[in-house]
């Protein structure tokens, strides 16, 4: 989808954002409330992590706390930069279960919020760089209050399971990358085989032609690498280590094929005239959502330091 429309790919695929955590942890009256609706296209979901004060260091203690009263929760806090939070139907929310846990990840855990529950407040976050069809916004929690029911898993696992489902959408990142990074990749063949310049198509240029071929070596790298990390899902032994690479090389490549496509188009690729300017400001996103390159490069640093 992103190698045809970086944008439009991207919206339909954050589009059940989270959903797996309801796969993976949930009930069988969530999956049932929940999951069809957003496979039918007839709900929207979002996955609200990030705080104003905390991105990457969702390990520390959160600010959205979740206060048991009765049966039920009820959440205050705010978390920012969530897709789909102006569209969703529903946020799955990480809040902190247990102020005293140490480390404080341990004590967090996972909620279904209805959008519309009384005491949540949404505002739009306008003019981002890039995969302008996807809204991004800030949601405020204010005394919500939620059933016991409502929550993903196992309580103060929160982040475990979070972390698990990382393991898996890191993958789908990094094919959002590879998508997109083909996608530039075949308009700028297209357009290197039609423009002219001195008399020649640019095609015939062996420093436009050189582009080419590192383009899609670039790609069919990081390509191989997402199939790995996808295939060890599959197999049931999801890796973080091949997620971590798939989507650190996958994002690095998108970004660098992206800006040699709009090199390649000249001018018209700066001005927009081509899809290509597009597909440089979408890429960008697939750095630093669900993890920047900085945290995936840590996870492999670990990975390889340990053995
Ligand atoms: C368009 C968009 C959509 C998003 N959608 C969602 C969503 O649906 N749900 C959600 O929860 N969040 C979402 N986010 C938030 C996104 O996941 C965070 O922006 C990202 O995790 C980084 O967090 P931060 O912005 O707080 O940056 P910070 O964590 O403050 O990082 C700033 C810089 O420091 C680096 N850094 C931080 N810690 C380390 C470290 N330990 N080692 C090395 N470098 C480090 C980072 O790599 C980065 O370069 C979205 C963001 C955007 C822009």
């Amino acid at each position: 989808m992103c190698r045809a429309d970086s944008t439009l790919g991207t919206a339909v695929i954050l589009a059940d954002l989270g959903c797996e955590l309801i796969l993976k942890f949930g009930t069988e009256e969530q999956k049932g409330e929940y999951l069809g609706k957003v496979a039918k296209g007839d709900a929207i979901s979002a996955a609200a992590f990030t705080e104003p004060a905390r991105g990457s260091a969702i390990s520390e203690r959160l600010d959205t706390v979740a206060v048991g009263r009765g049966r039920g929760w009820v959440i205050n806090g705010t978390k920012t930069m969530i897709t789909n939070a102006t569209t969703a139907d529903f946020f799955i929310t990480l809040c902190q279960t247990d102020a005293e846990a140490q480390p404080p990840y341990r004590g967090q855990s996972l909620f279904i919020v209805a959008s519309h529950a009384p005491g949540i407040g949404v505002t739009k976050i306008a003019n981002k760089m890039g995969i302008r069809a996807s809204p991004v916004g800030e949601i405020n929690f204010d005394d919500v209050h939620v059933r016991g029911e409502n929550m993903i898993g196992v309580r103060n696992r929160g982040f475990y399971h979070t972390m698990d489902w990382f393991n898996e959408s890191r993958v789908e990142v990094a094919a959002q990358a590879v998508g997109m990074a083909q996608g530039a990749l075949d308009r700028s063949l297209v357009y290197a085989r039609e423009r002219e310049a001195f008399g020649r198509k640019i095609s015939e240029f062996q420093a436009v032609s050189h582009k080419l071929a590192e383009m899609a070596m670039k790609i069919e790298a990081a390509r191989l690498l997402v199939h790995k990390a996808a295939w060890r899902i599959d197999q049931g032994e999801a890796d973080p280590l091949a997620s971590s690479m798939a989507k650190a090389l996958a994002g690095r490549v998108a970004v660098e094929v992206a800006d040699e496509a709009v090199q390649i188009h000249g001018g018209y690729g700066y001005l927009g005239e081509y899809d290509v300017e597009r597909i440089c400001r979408d890429a960008k996103i697939t750095e630093i959502y669900e993890g920047t390159r900085e945290v995936q490069k840590n996870t492999v640093a670990r990975f390889l330091l340990r053995s």
